[in-house]
This record gives C-alpha cells, structure tokens and sequence, in this order.
C-alpha cells in the first residue's frame, strides 16, 4: 500500500498559531522602551509568533496572548530597547 491510499488522518491548516492563546507558556515578558524603539521592525521579522503587532504610525507593540516569552525579540532588537521582565 502506498501513502496515497492511506486515508487522511489529520489537516493541517497555515497559520493557525494565531488561533491559540499561549500566554501560559509565559515566564518572562518582553516589554518595549519606547524611547529607544526606533521602529526598525526587526523583532517584528524575528519573532516566531503573531505576537509583535505593527501599527500604521510605524509603532510596535507586543499582544501578550501570542507571545510565548521565548526572548528572541530582546535578543535581536539592535538598540536594546527590549527587555524580559519577570512575570509576577
Ligand atoms: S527591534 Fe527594537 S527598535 Fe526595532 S522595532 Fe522592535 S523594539 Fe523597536
Ligand atoms: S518573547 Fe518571543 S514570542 Fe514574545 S514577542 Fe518576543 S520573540 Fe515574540
């Protein structure tokens, strides 16, 4: 029997991430100085969840459902305006 006879087991749907709070997973989160944000997108490319959000100003915010903490975005942010925090 080959693999196209198999009958589907599961879907997967693109770009369901957005539909799942994760939150939970959290135990740091990122919090962004705006002073020093210069609004150079690079956490925003970075970032591997829907969690860096753009708005039409140029200015980035972080929606804490989506962000896992995983810290990359302070990693990766050149003026160091990026800093994981504690959650309480
Ligand atoms: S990487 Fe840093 S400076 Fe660039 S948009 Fe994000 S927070 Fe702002
Ligand atoms: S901590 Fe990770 S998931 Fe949260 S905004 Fe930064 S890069 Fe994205």
């Amino acid at each position: 029997m080959s693999w196209k006879e198999l009958e589907a087991g599961a879907v997967v749907k693109g770009g369901t991430s957005s539909s799942y709070v994760v939150s939970g997973w959290r135990v740091k989160r990122p919090v962004i100085d705006e002073a020093k944000c210069t609004n150079c997108l690079i956490c925003w490319i970075y970032c591997p969840e829907p969690a860096i959000v753009r708005h039409q100003e140029g200015k980035v915010t972080i929606d804490y459902d989506h962000c896992k903490g995983c810290g990359i975005c302070e990693t990766e942010c050149p003026p160091k305006a990026i800093s994981m925090v504690r959650e309480p």
